[in-house]
């Protein structure tokens, strides 16, 4: 595990960081609080904070409000807390403040390690359910609820710019094969498709059964078409093993550009209508969301129900 520790005192680091070591956990320590905090900010692999309640710069209860505040966006970071006072309003201060374990000093290393061990414990459970909380379970890529989550939080962090793009595919004639192979060849149709497309540089996500999205960021349009272009010739020219055989497929591509500030709603929104021309202009190709081909008056879009 990742640990920070928050001590004043220099004598207590070494006390407390030989133990830490010693289970091949890795540690940060610091003599105050905000300089603490300030790491804790900017590594996202923080497991467990390990803080005195007496720290200069400031109290280790603000160190735990604060700690849980950053970490309650993606994990909760394990905050133990150690005091020598036998205080026990200072305990309930302390869990009330964000802590989920409390140390009394002087300890003994084993103690310590012990509750290093049901940190661990928690900690594990916690990554778990994120993960299934956030993935699509038969692709490994976003599921529609951590897509539209992080494509916002991303969105959010920059109000101003506007050069970012989606691109919706959708599996072309994906019944066909359901009916032809059958569900697993189906799935494992979606599986390759995932994995032949799916990039860290772009956040991408399985909305629901042959239907992806992508959001790209810092791609305007254009660059955006240049990027669908490669996915589809990617998944054309796959080779997916159907029994004796392999099948071939394709998908069709809908591209947006953001906005004046617009949502991530607003922009699936266009790139969905995009989508729809895609299909109806006769599948395998991509198209970039033009407001007016796919006004809301036009009746074949009004029409549109699925995909
Ligand atoms: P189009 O080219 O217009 O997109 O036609 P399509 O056949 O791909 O689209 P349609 O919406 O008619 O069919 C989508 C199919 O996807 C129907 C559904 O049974 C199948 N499907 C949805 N989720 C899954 C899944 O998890 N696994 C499998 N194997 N099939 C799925
Ligand atoms: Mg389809
Ligand atoms: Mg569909």
């Amino acid at each position: 595990m990742h640990v920070v520790v928050a001590v004043r005192g220099r004598a207590m680091h070494e006390i407390i960081c030989r133990p830490i070591r010693e289970r091949g956990d890795t540690v940060h320590v610091f003599t105050d609080g905000l300089s603490a905090l300030n790491h804790i900010r900017s590594d996202p692999t923080v497991d467990v904070l390990l803080t005195s309640l007496e720290l200069s710069t400031m109290s280790g209860l603000e160190l735990c409000w604060e700690t849980k505040i950053v970490s309650n966006r993606e994990s909760s970071i394990y905050i133990i807390v150690m005091s020598s006072s036998s205080d026990v309003a200072k305990l309930v201060e302390a869990l009330d403040s964000g802590a989920d374990d409390f140390l009394k000093t002087p300890f003994v290393p084993e103690e310590l390690c012990a509750r290093l061990r049901s940190a661990e414990r928690v900690r594990s459970a916690q990554r778990e359910l994120m993960l299934r909380a956030t993935t699509d379970p038969l692709t490994g890529v976003c599921n529609r609820r951590s897509f539209f989550e992080r494509a916002t939080a991303m969105l959010d962090e920059d109000k101003t710019g506007d050069r970012h793009s989606v691109i919706m595919l959708d599996i072309d004639h994906f019944k066909s094969v359901n009916d032809t192979f059958g569900h697993d060849i189906g799935d494992a149709v979606l599986r390759d498709v995932s994995a032949a497309i799916g990039s860290t540089s772009m956040i991408f996500g399985r909305l629901g059964g042959e239907e992806f999205a992508a959001f790209i960021p810092d791609q305007p349009a254009a660059m955006a078409h240049k990027t669908a272009e490669m996915m589809r010739t990617t998944i054309a020219g796959l080779a997916i093993p159907a029994g004796d055989a392999t099948i071939a497929i394709t998908c069709s591509f809908g591209v947006s550009e953001r906005r004046d500030g617009e949502d991530i709603d607003s922009l699936l929104k266009k790139a969905d209508q995009a989508l729809y021309q895609a299909k109806t202009g006769g599948r395998n190709r991509t198209v970039i969301y033009n407001a007016q081909d796919c006004s809301p008056q036009n009746g074949e879009f009004v029409a549109r129900t699925s995909n």
